[in-house]
């Protein structure tokens, strides 16, 4: 499957799944609460708000494009995460999906621990306060300067992702007079029903050690014996925007497996097991994601019931949603700019931002939907395709949805489910200036991420 569009245009593209949206759907001004952040509604004059305050003003204050992300449902979907894993367990909010410090600090009130992949993200979470033994560090090429620094601040766990790893991290730690505390991450032929791109525990691909062919046994042996490392546990990620709890089945029961070779082998019982992210949420009406005390309730059974199988201890589990937290929370709030209408084909909506902002559809053909926010409209619906204003046809941010046909440049137009892998995947393609996310709660709304400026532009260019 090619990943971007046709030059020729999406009708010669062989991703674009035209059609996608049969019918309209029967109330365009309608905000499917499985899409929305949970405190978006429309006033009385039919204007989109969250948290209490209109997009009309919120543009006016903030600008477009910006990201606005609703602080308490936020903080909800952290406590309904930690309550449902509860005492034993461990929820580590994945940073990457967007991270800042205003959300370090979210996490920390809310009872959240962190996973970093990158120096920066662990400069934002230790910058915010977080404390060191909270946080993960990940990652499949960390650098040594990173692992000294994570090290040396004492993170609660490294994730080992190779062969090199477990030697490199054991020297690091044992230079520094340190025993660090890791988990291996392994991969355990699951492919995730999802967008190949985004699946990662298959075995093909360059996260983790295989499981296959004792790959994992032999890294538990290696680990095992070096002074540096303390070795806690067995990681395992499946891949991303997943809905089947069959994949975390499967996964968890060959983690289990590898428990008890390791038992049998060495007479040690690893006392956890992370089970990773990637839990699925609704980008459109057509998805059913599950609640965490579905998950929890799920994930738990299965690793209860393999370990009484196998006849060990339940060891403690963690998982590290990033998506599932942040994903629902945030809207794309975008100004419409130009309006093409193509006879027979669909209007082409184009917005103040783009592939800059959101480059998921261009990246994994993902789906969004949109709304007319800044009023409602009892205009006929429209086919409508929303791109950016990049120098790319495939700078598309909703491939296929229903607008209403009165649409006019100057409408603001919101794109909910942005929350997770938008802000954090920004770029400045076409000198873009990255957009601001704004956090609005009970009323008030605080910028956290400022909007970049030409400024911040030219200081990086130094001439
Ligand atoms: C990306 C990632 C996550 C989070 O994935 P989501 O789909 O955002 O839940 C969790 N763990 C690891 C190791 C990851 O790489």
């Amino acid at each position: 499957m090619s990943r971007s569009a046709h030059p020729a245009g999406p009708r010669h593209a062989d991703v674009m799944t035209e059609g996608h949206y049969t019918a309209p759907p029967a109330d365009l001004n309608a905000l499917d609460e499985k899409v929305w952040a949970r405190t978006v509604t429309r006033d009385e004059d039919g204007v989109i708000t969250v948290g209490g305050i209109g997009v009309t003003r919120l543009a006016e204050e903030f600008g477009t494009p910006a990201y606005f992300l609703d602080e308490s449902d936020f903080r909800a979907r952290c406590r309904a995460w930690a309550d449902a894993f509860g005492r034993d367990a461990d929820v580590f909010y994945a940073g990457k999906a967007f991270l800042s410090r205003a959300v370090v600090r979210w996490l920390q009130e809310e009872g959240l621990n962190l996973d970093v992949c990158s120096g920066g993200e662990l400069t934002c979470a230790l910058d915010a306060g977080m404390p060191a033994e909270r946080i993960a560090f990940h990652g499949n090429n960390k650098t040594v300067a990173e692992i000294e620094r994570a090290v040396a601040v004492g993170v609660g766990r490294i994730v080992l992702d190779s062969f090199q790893e477990i030697a490199r991290v054991a020297h690091i730690a044992q230079r520094l007079g340190k025993r660090q505390r890791v988990q291996i991450r392994v991969t355990v032929g699951v492919e995730a029903h999802t967008h190949e791109f985004i699946a990662t525990a298959h075995e093909d691909q360059k996260f983790g050690i295989a499981l296959a062919g004792g790959q994992a046994a032999e890294a538990v042996r290696r680990a095992l014996t070096l002074d540096g490392l303390e070795l806690i546990g067995i990681h395992s990620h499946i891949g991303s925007q997943i809905f089947d709890m069959a994949g975390f089945e499967v996964s968890a029961r060959r983690v289990v497996q590898l428990l008890a070779e390791v038992r049998d082998e060495h007479g040690v019982e690893l006392p956890e097991i992370d089970l990773g992210g990637g839990l699925g949420i609704a980008y459109t009406s057509e998805d059913d994601p599950r609640e965490p005390h579905e998950i929890a309730k799920a994930l738990g059974d299965i690793v209860t019931r393999e370990c009484e199988a196998a006849g060990l201890a339940t060891p403690r589990i963690s998982v590290e949603p990033g998506r599932a937290i942040v994903g629902p929370t945030a809207f794309t709030l975008y100004e419409v700019g130009t309006i093409k209408p193509l006879e027979g084909l669909r209007t082409y909506v184009s917005v103040d931002g783009g592939m800059s902002d959101n480059i998921r559809t261009a990246l994994y053909d993902a789906e969004y939907t949109v709304a007319l926010a800044s009023r409602t409209s009892d205009a006929e619906p429209m086919l409508a395709r929303v791109v950016g204003k990049h120098c790319e046809s495939g700078d598309i941010v909703v491939k296929d949805a229903f607008l209403p046909s009165d649409l006019a440049p100057g409408d603001l137009i919101a794109v909910p489910a942005t929350g997770a892998y938008c802000r954090s995947m920004a770029s400045n393609y076409n000198h873009a200036l990255r957009p601001p996310v704004v956090a609005v709660r009970d009323g008030q709304a605080r910028v956290i991420v400022r909007r970049e400026t030409e400024e911040d532009l030219l200081c990086l260019d130094v001439g």
